[in-house]
């Protein structure tokens, strides 16, 4: 697919009063602050009202989510009609709770003012009230494809009222190994529907699911080429010696310009030892992955929003979807295995046209997965070299001890990505210690590293085009959004 150019102009020119959207959605739009739509928003919206495919290549953070849930609406609610029992007019599937539930209080949000029925079904919770909310035959589901497919299995929701079907972000339910589910699930819609397909990247898998869910000549809309890292955003790699991470990050917590930070680790556990390792140094933070349960992740992410903690620790799979404005800086503690998921993580700190920093720490050991990293972003990252640096040694000597050893970043010996599409946590191949070749490398043992506040990088909530609005209105309104059920309906 050709990446569509001159996207911005088209933007700039465009408002949604153009888009032929409708009195009751304008409204919930400019309640939200919002006036201008972003280039995707202005590109698919036309093409999705009247009723054809679409084919979206673009980021978390570019406003895809309207996109969709705009021109759906809108089509909802001129031929309304009931849904089937247990069944739903539109199908989104999204690969995890987090992002299920924003796309669900997405809908809300922006279907406020015209009376749709949201629910959004995913794992970990019990059935019966998902089953409950689905059983008078709702207007949008929103599923994670797991909890689905057992729904689907126990036949206590159908699909066969599904007009509309949603996949969002595909190429993340790959690495997730939700494909064989998603063919499974696709099976159970009507072969006469309309299609939006959402991806950030465009791997041939992805390409060929898409060629069999889409129809012919679907409407083809990318926002960044493929994979190219988010240009607004100011990046850095250090390189450090893995056992001196820690002491670099609490060094970086010095500076008062990283005021809402996520930090990703490649583990779990690597998420709570590094999250106790900053309460250690007095820096508030709290950790969210998949072993915790919803109660905690929705606690933690409030907090986090709420700015009581400073920093939230995350694995890329609980990251994904989480929608909090202002993040000042993005941390990767480990660098990713899948070097796509570099893309992923910096374009939290540039939601929605913001600017922002990213810092990646870089031990030895993780130079081959830099490579990968800047082949697949087609960039050098500016780097500096803190290994060998004694005011990091002393800090590391001085430190308490967080338990457990720390993280290895492992690399060698484990299988190419492609391998082993149903993986979970996708391991990447071929051998260590590939140098970083060109990188600047100041010698000495003074910090040559403070923090990336160089070149105007990003001090939180860096202002951009959000017209005043606060935001998505992240669950409050009465809806039972993150309701333990996982269920909630304004019907
Ligand atoms: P998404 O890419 O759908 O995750 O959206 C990223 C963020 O941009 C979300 O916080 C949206 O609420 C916000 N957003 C979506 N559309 C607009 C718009 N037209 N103007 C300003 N912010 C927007």
């Amino acid at each position: 697919m050709g990446a569509l150019g001159a996207t911005r102009k088209i933007s700039a020119l465009t408002q949604f009063t153009d888009l032929g959207l409708a009195k009751p959605l304008l409204k919930a739009l400019a309640d939200e602050g919002y006036t201008d739509p972003t280039p995707i928003q202005a590109q698919a919206i036309p093409g999705v009202l009247s009723g054809k495919d679409l084919l979206g290549i673009a980021q978390t953070g570019t406003g895809k989510t309207a996109a969709f849930a705009l021109p759906i609406l809108q089509r909802l609610s001129e031929n309304r009609k009931p849904a089937p029992r247990r069944s739903a007019r539109v199908l989104v599937l999204a690969p995890t709770r987090e992002l299920a539930t924003q796309i669900g209080e997405s809908f809300k949000t922006y279907g406020k003012h015209m009376g749709v029925s949201v629910a959004v079904v995913f794992g970990g919770v019990k059935y019966g009230g998902q089953m409950r909310a689905l059983a008078p035959g709702i207007d949008v589901l929103v599923a994670t494809p797991g909890r689905l497919l057992d729904h689907l299995g126990e036949k206590s929701i159908t699909l066969e009222g599904v007009e509309i079907l949603v996949l969002d972000e595909a190429d993340r339910m790959l690495d997730m190994g939700f494909i064989v589910p998603i063919r499974k699930i696709v099976k159970f819609v009507p072969k006469v529907r309309q299609n939006l397909f959402f991806s950030a990247t465009w791997p041939t898998e992805i390409e060929k699911l898409a060629g069999e869910i889409l129809n012919p000549n679907p409407l083809k809309v990318s926002v960044t080429p493929q994979a190219t890292t988010v240009e607004r955003v100011n990046q850095s790699v250090v390189f450090v010696e893995q056992q001196r991470k820690r002491a670099l990050l609490a060094e970086l917590f010095d500076d008062p310009a990283f005021k809402r930070v996520i930090v990703f680790t490649r583990t779990k556990r690597g998420a709570d030892r590094v999250a106790k390792g900053l309460e250690q140094v007095g820096v508030d933070a709290a950790a969210i992955h998949g072993d915790k349960s919803q109660g905690q992740r929705e606690r933690a992410l409030a907090q986090f929003k709420a700015g009581e903690v400073r920093v939230l620790v995350a694995t890329d799979i609980a990251a994904r979807g989480i929608d909090v404005d202002a993040i000042s800086h993005v941390v990767q503690y480990d660098l990713p295995n899948v070097p796509e998921a570099y893309v992923h993580r910096i374009g939290r700190t540039a939601r929605a046209g913001a600017g922002g920093s990213a810092v990646a720490f870089c031990s030895d050991d993780e130079r081959n997965l830099l490579k990968d990293v800047e082949k697949v972003s087609r960039q050098r990252i500016p780097s500096f070299d803190r290994r060998n640096d004694r005011h990091l040694g002393a800090a590391t000597a001085a430190m308490p001890d967080t338990g457990g050893k720390p993280d290895r970043a492992d690399t060698r010996g484990q299988p190419h990505r492609g391998q082993h599409q149903a993986k979970r946590n996708r391991n990447h191949g071929g051998g260590g210690g590939v140098r970083h070749e060109g990188a600047e490398r100041p010698a000495g043992d003074k910090p040559a590293f403070r923090g990336p506040s160089r070149a105007g990088g990003g001090g939180a909530g860096s202002g951009r085009g959000r017209g005043g609005g606060a935001g998505r209105s992240g669950g409050t309104g009465g809806a039972r959004a993150g309701a333990p059920t996982g269920v909630w309906s304004n019907r």
